[in-house]
């Protein structure tokens, strides 16, 4: 296969300070040896429950943290080790999408405007070529030419999310990082943006690393799946190995807990007990405090990142 993004034993600390002095007390370990790649041309879900340190991952990738360890290749390139000029020429290729747009878009510029700026900040065309670059992304994207003059606060939630993936769109990435778009949406509005990114795939061979808690997204709209648990992966897979034989007490958990498609259904607590401090890890399997299979091997020693079959790891002693 034709990876285009390789990620190899990253890591990710952050200090953590404390005291009149602000002395360091301690570090967080947000990501801690990450490894996996992406085909080119697929959705790639990285799954996990909020504190597991996936959104680390996206924003280590894209070069907004900087990393502790490891490397990050994009199309075989090393990131971190370009020269800056290099690193800006490919800045363009890969993109964000938050969950939240409409953090991102200033309320006194007009829609059309917004979507084209980043084009003109990177000297991708002229300022004559631009609208027509701008209609045809709103296009893609389901936005209407009459929106091109509209303010952001005129448009629902469903309606940012376009926009915010239309401004990344335009720059014609070969990556898109999309951290939970989905989440802060309508169960209805979901499905029309999760149609944009397979068609975008499917249409446009864009690549997507898709950060998300929810499992019956991930399986709708994913190729490959990884499992992460307080910055760790247990468990990686293709999407249908990954949902016909779960290996991994915990991912076995999660999915036994995917909730109904019911918007009025409350989100169901995915696996007992809470998520440890992520800055004091338990030793040993870092899963061991929830897991209902635990043995005393567990509680001393790291389970490694195998290969149980072709393409599907898992870390346990169990498997
Ligand atoms: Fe559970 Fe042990 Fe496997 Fe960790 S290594 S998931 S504690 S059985």
């Amino acid at each position: 296969a034709e990876y285009l993004i390789e990620v190899d034993g990253l890591k990710k600390y952050f200090p953590i300070r404390d005291g009149v002095f602000g002395q360091e007390t301690g570090q967080l370990r947000a990501v801690d040896g990450v490894s996996f790649n992406i085909r080119k041309g697929t959705i790639f879900g990285l799954v996990g429950e909020s504190g597991s340190g996936k959104t680390t991952v996206g924003r280590t990738l894209l070069g907004l943290y900087d990393k502790t360890a490891g490397s990050v290749k994009f199309r075989g390139e090393d990131l971190h080790a370009l020269r800056p000029k290099q690193l800006k020429a490919l800045r363009p290729k890969i993109q964000l999408v938050f969950q939240d747009p409409y953090s991102s878009l200033n309320p006194r510029i007009r829609v059309g405007d917004a979507i084209g700026e980043a084009m003109l900040e990177h000297q991708l065309c002229s300022r004559a070529e631009l609208r027509e670059k701008v209609l045809e992304v709103m296009k893609i994207c389901g936005l209407s030419p009459l929106h091109y003059n509209r303010f952001p606060h005129e448009f629902s939630g469903g309606q940012r999310q376009r926009i915010g993936i239309a401004r990344a769109l335009i720059l014609q990435p070969e990556f898109i990082i999309a951290d939970e778009p989905i989440s802060a949406l309508d169960v209805s509005i979901q499905a029309q943006i999760i149609n944009l990114f397979s068609d975008l795939r499917d249409d446009h061979g864009v690549t997507f690393l898709f950060i998300s808690h929810d499992l019956g997204v991930v399986e709708h709209l994913c190729d490959d799946v990884a499992v992460m648990y307080l910055g760790q992966l247990v468990e990686t897979a293709s999407r249908d190995v990954l949902f016909e034989r779960p290996l991994h007490p915990y991912t076995q958990a999660l999915l036994a807990a995917v909730p109904t498609l019911d918007p009025d259904s409350e989100p169901v607590a995915m696996v007992s007990g809470e998520i440890p401090d992520p800055s004091k890890p338990p030793a040993g399997c870092r899963f061991h405090t929830r897991c209902p299979y635990a043995l005393a091997r567990c509680r001393a020693e790291i389970p490694l990142l195998r290969e149980v079959e072709n393409g599907h790891r898992v870390a346990c002693h169990l498997v």
